[in-house]
């Protein structure tokens, strides 16, 4: 029986490992071949970018849904930071989704450089973009390979640099694999820095982040706002953000509910409105607050 099983017990193994290799490739194979599958797939391949975006009466539902937004108009302009604001639900991130392409506008139009992203090659238009989003994608493998999905080419010294900057070479080095630790085994927090360390290997002329922070922890938060800040100088920033620091640093804003745009404007003009930005505003500052009193109770004791 013994004599069977190992050839077995060897099968497996081999089996398994082969396994984690296909997943592995797939992983690759998912991300990279993603760009083709969104039809049509055009021509326009520019080697450089203005970034400035603009979106014109788009109208957009997801496949077996109502509609998610409604004839919305924004411009989104070339080295600034846009900021996207409005209640779970109202459409954000469905933005986000339209502006890489991941998606097709049912009605109106989105414009890059002015020309429409339908004559846009997937690819090239997605090389131009880099992306950290609330739940990102991390294949099996190695932090060092998950990484360097952000540059392909990128030697093992451009890796452990943006790691740095993301906060999360320290960290990497406690791991008894180090750089060859499987990423899939990470906290939320860790894996959100893998996808900011991508961004950094990067370095694209238009950045979207969907709440970049969700789940690191403030002392985190604190760090790599430092560094995100640093990034997005000079560069075409779309942010979606429910920490009250990263909007207001924010040269534009447009206030989203039940997808459409309900307000537009600076901060300060918008506060003045005193609509639905003021309302959110208020409320996220109030429960500032509140964490503060906590805070200053807790010491006080
Ligand atoms: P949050 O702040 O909670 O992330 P959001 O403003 O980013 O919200 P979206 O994620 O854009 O909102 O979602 C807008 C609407 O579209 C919601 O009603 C949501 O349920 C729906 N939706 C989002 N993604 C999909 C999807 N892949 N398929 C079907 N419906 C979706």
């Amino acid at each position: 029986f013994n004599n069977v099983s190992a050839p077995i017990r060897q099968l497996h193994r081999i089996y398994d490992d082969m396994n984690d290799a296909m997943i592995y490739a797939e992983g690759y194979f998912d991300i990279l071949e993603a760009d083709s599958e969104i039809e049509p797939n055009g021509h326009h391949a520019p080697s450089t970018t203005n970034g400035t975006f603009e979106l014109r009466n788009v109208d957009f539902s997801y496949p077996n849904s109502v509609k998610t937004l409604q004839g919305i108009d924004m411009r989104i302009e070339s080295g600034k930071t846009t900021a996207l604001v409005g209640l779970s639900g109202a459409g954000k991130s469905t933005i986000i989704n339209l502006l890489c392409k991941f998606y097709l506008p049912q009605g109106g139009e989105i414009l890059l450089d002015g020309i429409n992203l339908n004559d846009y090659d997937n690819g090239a238009l997605r090389e131009k973009i880099g992306l950290v989003l609330q739940r990102n994608h991390i294949f099996k493998g190695s932090i060092e390979d998950n990484i360097r999905y952000g540059k392909i080419e990128a030697s093992f010294e451009e890796v452990q640099e943006a790691a740095r900057k993301a906060y999360l070479h320290e960290q990497i080095m406690e791991l008894k694999e180090g750089y060859a630790h499987d990423a899939t085994l990470l906290s939320g927090g860790q894996q959100q820095r893998i996808a900011i360390a991508r961004l950094f290997l990067k370095n694209p002329p238009i950045i979207f982040l969907d709440e970049p922070t969700a789940s690191l922890d403030a002392i985190a938060t604190e760090q790599i706002k430092n560094s995100l800040d640093a990034i997005q100088k000079n560069r075409t920033v779309v942010i979606i953000s429910h920490s009250l620091s990263q909007i207001l640093d924010a040269d534009y804003i447009y206030v989203l509910k039940k997808g459409e745009v309900v307000e537009s404007g600076t901060h300060d003009s918008l506060m003045d409105v005193k609509g639905t930005y003021r309302e959110i505003f208020d409320a996220s500052a109030r429960s500032l607050n509140l964490e503060k009193l906590v805070q200053s109770y807790k010491d006080e004791k």
